[in-house]
């Protein structure tokens, strides 16, 4: 029976990050208790799935388990499926919206985020949907069909991968973005121009620099989606995926600093002693810029959750790696590693066929980035090998970044020959 009044670690989420620190909890040694508390009525999963091999039948929602309900139970980890309704940084405990109080020793805030909704007429429609959850998943996966038509709002990766997994499904596919390219500032414009040319291919009717503006239900079904340039498109089903809110209202309310985020330092601390935020919710200094960053990424809650359960039992360990993730499109991957946003200029390695590595440089030369597409058997070593770069920071000369001749492993061990 697991103690509910003696202080132990209490780690609100549920979703990757808290499932992957409760473990790295008791990897760390840690022997009292462990609880964990999330919303959602299933054990911690993985997202990347659920926008990918969910949508297109090759994953079950069981195989997007973090862990098994075994491990959790040899782990000794008490889950709890209930809402945290408050923080009390005074006394040091939590309130479940069911009134049980839990104190804490340590505790984790790994809160993630919901998915961002359309503010417009017609948004709330059955027919209008958003993806964060697996059941927002199993939902969409039930819309997917041949023959049907999905409208998809927002060119990012989720919009992106959506699109591409209901083309494969046989939907005709409309994908609308505010902006005159994909993907945001997050790629750089010739990475994401392989990314339009692509979804062009396949099929996707793509309208760039269009908005919607309403959305009204049609007989006997479906919808029309007015967009600002005047024209509509008549729809089974509205997918929406403009980006997420990060779920900082417990933090916020209980007075911790948020901005973007909750804001951590290096360590994964809050402003409140004993309060650790890590994950999508977490606001970070980046490891290369320092700059305050958040990250909605995989590797991000894998990695800041271990952290993050390494200094709740005391040790002293800093997020040092740089960021990364990726995203599946067709037979395609995108992948970016460390702050491109740091880099004044890019270097282009183009390794045929359309696959390319963009590295990212700074003012002084220093590697701070890479941004890599491509068609994914093919182009996935040297793309190991770009990241390894970025992670060791290592500095090459743009010319040779460039130069399929130099290689990538040669820079990475630092035995390219230099002339
Ligand atoms: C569809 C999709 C596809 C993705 N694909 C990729 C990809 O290809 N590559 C990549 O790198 N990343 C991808 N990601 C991003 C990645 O999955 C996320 O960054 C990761 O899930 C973040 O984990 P987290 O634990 O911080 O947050 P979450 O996974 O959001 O978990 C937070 C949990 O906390 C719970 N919670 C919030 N508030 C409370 C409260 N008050 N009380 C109790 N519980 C609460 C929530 O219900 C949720 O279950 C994808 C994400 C999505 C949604």
């Amino acid at each position: 029976m697991t103690d509910t009044t003696t202080p132990g670690m209490v780690i609100v989420g549920a979703g990757h990050c808290g499932g992957r620190a409760a473990q790295a909890l008791r990897e760390a040694g840690w022997t009292g208790s462990i609880h964990l508390i999330g919303m959602e009525r299933h054990l911690p999963y993985e997202r990347p799935p659920l926008s990918k091999e969910l949508l297109t039948g090759e994953k079950t929602a069981g195989a997007c388990q973090l862990r098994s309900a075994q491990a959790l139970i040899d782990d000794d980890v008490r889950l709890h499926t209930q809402r945290v309704s408050a923080l009390d940084t005074t006394r040091r405990c939590i309130t479940l919206a069911n009134g049980q109080v839990l104190p804490y020793h340590r505790l984790l805030l790994a809160t993630g985020g919901s998915a961002r909704c359309l503010d417009i007429p017609g948004a709330d429609l059955p027919e209008v949907l958003t993806l964060r959850t697996v059941d927002d998943a199993l939902l969409l996966s039930q819309r997917l069909g041949t023959g049907r038509r999905l409208l998809v709002v927002g060119g990012g990766f989720i919009g992106l991968e959506v699109a591409a997994s209901a083309r494969r499904a046989g939907m005709a596919v409309t994908l609308v973005e505010g902006a005159r390219r994909l993907l945001g500032r997050a790629v750089p414009a010739d990475i994401a121009a392989g990314a339009q040319a692509l979804h062009q291919a396949h099929g996707v009717d793509l309208r760039l620099g269009v908005l919607p503006t309403a959305i009204v239900p049609r007989q006997p079904g479906g919808v029309r989606v007015q967009l600002n340039d005047g024209s509509q498109v008549d729809a089974d089903t509205v997918l929406v995926g403009i980006g997420m809110k990060p779920a900082t209202a417990l933090a916020r309310t209980a007075g911790l600093t948020v901005a973007q985020g909750i804001v951590v330092d290096a360590a994964l601390r809050t402003s409140a002693p004993e309060v650790f935020a890590a994950g999508d919710v977490a606001e970070f200094p980046g490891p290369l810029s320092g700059q305050p960053m958040r990250q909605e990424t995989w590797f991000n809650a894998e990695t800041q959750a271990r952290v993050a359960a390494h200094n709740m039992v005391g040790g002293h360990e800093v997020v040092h790696q740089p960021p990364w993730f990726w995203s599946d499109q067709y037979d395609h991957q995108l992948q970016v590693c460390g702050e491109p946003a740091m880099g004044t200029h890019t270097v282009v390695r183009e390794l045929g066929g359309g696959d390319r590595i963009a590295f990212h440089l700074d003012a002084q030369e220093r590697l701070v980035g890479m941004s890599a597409w491509g068609l994914a058997p093919r182009c996935l070593k040297e793309v190991k090998l770009a990241r390894l770069l970025v992670e060791r920071r290592i500095n090459a000369r743009p010319a040779d970044l460039h130069d399929l001749a130099v290689k990538l492993k040669a820079l990475a061990a630092g035995t390219a020959v230099l002339t």
